[in-house]
């Protein structure tokens, strides 16, 4: 606890300010919500110029062996996460965790039983949309990208509302229809917070909460007294620099950070097409990669078989 803590406050010198460049440790693929491949992203990242990038999927780990084949051939540096959906008293918590044990037996039930509540409620909200809408749950399936092994999310609902004319992108369906305020929104039954960020730990990795200050998310924002709950139940880090936190939401996750030690981090949440969001746009600076590296998992230690991903993608 002593090392980490003297570890924190030495990557967090200096850490007001964005990163200039760095890494982009918030992206999702096709095993969730984006729209590229491992593949597609590694090559981007490559063309970007960024030192690493970290895959990051809704609740699922199961894109990690095709991050890191597309790593190795392109010779970029990954780090290894998953935004978990989490709760605490109503608040939405997205959990970022990095480097933790794949096979870890209480991570991949958090994740069945997340992924079957998505696919639940995601059923329950097209059955009241398909009384208004022409969409059916077929439709939905049919945009998932990597069938049964992807995250089921809104924007899969949002994609067949714009297979079926309904809406002209997903931005438009997450402003109306999908949107947290609309009649047909139903929230994920999702694990207390406090539970992920320990049983990420468990399992030898590192947590860091996402967009901690982002108000259109819809839900209310997490108290500083949550947050101190978090840090209690070892979370390691805060993810300032996101567009979705505003100047004044990042002056205060900054001294949150400070308050805690806690490592500050940056990422994109780049959704390939399915969202505005560019990679790289926000970053992660080295020395806080490095310090995540350092508390995680090893690679030569997560027991991972790097694959390719079917030629025709
Ligand atoms: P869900 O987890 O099923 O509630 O869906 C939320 C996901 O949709 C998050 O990963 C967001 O990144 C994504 N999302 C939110 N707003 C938008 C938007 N305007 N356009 C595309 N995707 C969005
Ligand atoms: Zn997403
Ligand atoms: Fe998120
Ligand atoms: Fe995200």
């Amino acid at each position: 606890m002593t090392q980490s803590i003297l570890a924190a406050s030495s990557v967090n010198v200096g850490m007001s300010a964005p990163p200039a460049s760095g890494w982009d440790i918030h992206c999702h693929t096709v095993f969730s919500d984006g729209t590229c491949t491992p593949r597609e992203l590694a090559d981007l990242a490559v063309r970007s110029g960024l030192h690493g990038v970290a895959i990051a999927d809704h609740d699922t780990c199961v894109g990690w062996p095709f991050m890191m084949f597309e790593a190795e051939r392109v010779g970029l540096p990954v780090l290894l996460g998953t935004e978990i959906t989490s709760d605490m008293d109503g608040v939405s918590v997205h959990m970022l965790a990095f480097q933790y044990d794949p096979h870890d037996l209480v991570m991949e039930s958090l994740f069945r039983r997340t992924r079957q509540a998505r696919l639940d409620r995601a059923r329950a909200m097209v059955r009241a949309l398909s009384r208004d809408y022409p969409i059916t749950w077929n439709l939905v399936v049919a945009q998932a990208h990597e069938g049964d092994a992807t995250t089921i999310g809104r924007p899969h609902i949002a994609d067949a509302l714009v297979a079926a004319g309904v809406c002209t992108d997903r931005s438009e369906a997450f402003s109306g229809i999908l949107s947290s305020s609309s009649p047909y929104y139903i929230p994920t039954p999702s694990p207390y917070a406090p539970d992920v960020v320990a049983a990420v730990h468990a399992a030898g990795g590192v947590s860091v909460i996402a967009h901690a200050g982002d108000r259109s998310r819809g839900s209310s924002l997490l108290s500083d007294e949550y947050f101190g709950v978090l840090v209690d139940a070892g979370l390691d880090g805060v993810e300032v620099w996101h567009r979705g936190n505003q100047a004044d939401q990042r002056e205060r996750l900054l001294g949150l950070a400070r308050r805690w030690s806690l490592l500050v981090t940056g990422g994109s949440d780049w959704h390939g097409a399915g969202k505005p969001n560019l990679l790289g746009e926000n970053l992660t600076g080295d020395e806080t990669v490095a310090a995540i590296m350092e508390r995680g998992v090893p690679f030569k230690e997560l027991r991972i078989q790097p694959r390719a991903l079917s030629p025709n993608r």
